[in-house]
């Protein structure tokens, strides 16, 4: 069985084919500036066909759907010889509400469902739903499928996902921590359980999702139970340009220091000029950033003689706190920790972050093998754990897309 695997952003569109018997990916791509002007990069993997990386005019989701679909089956670049060797679609859906606990197969109550979400996730649900629609007018009768980030952490408990608010919030609103990333942390947390023996009764996990966007998740017995995003991926550790958890108060501060700008605007100063590039004033890019600072992002140890940027190295110092905190609390929170899991381009990349956090963690007992530290993008699951660590530290590579392409299967199967 063959899954095209959508995520589909405002003005971009990812996208990967699998053949499921294997799971190999058959090809992989992404549509960008769709609606402005165009580009397509795409990529064929099962074969030594080029690669295609033009602008390309993309007026609409649709547009880029077919353009895509035109790749994976042209002489030229293709994977397949037909649409009808596409056998099922899965989406990427950010915001699922209250309703999705689990993957769903699409149909018209299943899409009310996602846009009626939208004012949750008013940047991501739209766009998701415009990669679904522009596939179901292109290739009809194909099963579609939708995965939501949110679903893994619908286990979290009322007293961790019910804000300190007025109720009526919740019960009329649908405002409660959401969590996102959810299909990352459900893969890699697998992995490491089953690393540490399959038993997922009593195991404790905190999983790391440190890439451009950040979340941590603390997953006991295999399910989620508390994660740091909340109702919308703004919450949380600081990111590449999001504030993370902040005092609310400085809404209404920052707007009226910045002569009383809307709260939209506002919201834009935390989401999108915030973070490691707020602080740094240099860059939102880990690898910018620590460069910056002096340090060699091969290895994460300091470059002799190199010049420091101390607002550099601040972002990185507020970044490594901020995450050993939320990991000592979910430490409270679970009683306990077996594995700690670093993941996503940050987390699987970068030897200084990991360095620095799990050096906050000396005090509880955690460490980690400075030597087996010193890699960046392997792609491989590394153990890094420290001789006397009382928990294993772990770098897992994460795979979002493959989860998604599982779920469809297991769906379209029943
Ligand atoms: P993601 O959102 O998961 O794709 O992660 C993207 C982020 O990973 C980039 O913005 C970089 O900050 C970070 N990254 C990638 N490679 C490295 C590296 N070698 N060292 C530090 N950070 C990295």
């Amino acid at each position: 069985m063959n899954v095209l695997v959508i995520n589909a952003g405002s003005s971009s569109l990812k996208y990967q084919l699998f053949d499921m018997q294997t799971e190999a990916i058959l090809a992989k791509g992404m549509c960008d500036r769709i609606g402005i002007d165009g580009h397509l990069k795409h990529k064929p993997e099962a074969n030594d066909k080029p690669i295609f990386n033009e602008s390309i005019p993309l007026p609409t989701h649709a547009e880029a759907i077919n353009v895509v679909i035109e790749k994976l089956t042209s002489q030229e670049y293709g994977v397949i010889s037909s649409l009808s060797e596409i056998n099922a679609i899965g989406h990427r859906v950010v915001n699922g509400g209250r309703k999705f606990s689990e993957s769903v197969l699409i149909n018209q109550e299943v899409i009310d469902a996602i846009e009626a979400c939208a004012r949750l996730a008013p940047l991501h649900n739209p766009a998701n739903l415009m990669g679904i629609n522009a596939c179901q007018k292109l290739m009809p009768g194909v099963p579609q499928i939708a995965v939501f980030d949110t679903a893994f952490h619908h286990t979290i408990p009322e007293y961790a996902h019910v804000y300190p608010i007025p109720y009526k919030y919740l019960e009329e609103n649908d405002i409660r921590r959401y969590g996102f990333h959810g299909t990352s942390h459900k893969y890699v947390s697998s992995l490491a359980i089953d690393y540490l023996g399959g038993k997922v009764e009593g195991s404790k996990i905190i999983s790391c999702h440190l890439g451009n966007g950040a979340s941590l998740a603390a997953i006991k017995d295999g399910k989620s139970i508390d994660t740091t995003m909340g109702v919308t991926p703004l919450e949380g550790v600081p990111m590449g340009t999001r504030s993370g958890s902040i005092d609310p108060a400085l809404v209404d501060i920052i707007s009226s220091i910045e002569g009383n700008i809307s709260v939209k605007e506002t919201m834009d100063i935390l989401n999108k000029k915030s973070g490691i590039l707020g602080v740094s004033c240099f860059s939102p890019d880990f690898r910018d950033v620590e460069t910056a600072a002096g340090f060699n992002i091969e290895n994460g140890h300091r470059v002799e003689g190199a010049p420091v940027n101390e607002k550099c190295k601040l972002a990185l110092d507020i970044f490594c706190y901020q995450v050993a905190k939320f990991i000592g609390s979910y430490i409270v929170a679970m009683g306990g920790v077996d594995a700690i899991i670093f993941t996503a381009g940050v987390g699987e990349n970068s030897p200084y972050a990991r360095f620095g956090i799990i050096s906050n963690l000396g005090g509880i007992g955690i460490s980690m093998e400075e030597p087996k530290n010193r890699f960046r993008g392997l792609g491989e699951f590394v153990d890094i754990t420290g001789n006397d660590s009382s928990a294993k530290v772990l770098v897992i590579p994460t795979d979002e897309e493959l989860v998604i392409a599982r779920d469809t299967v297991d769906i379209v199967k029943g």
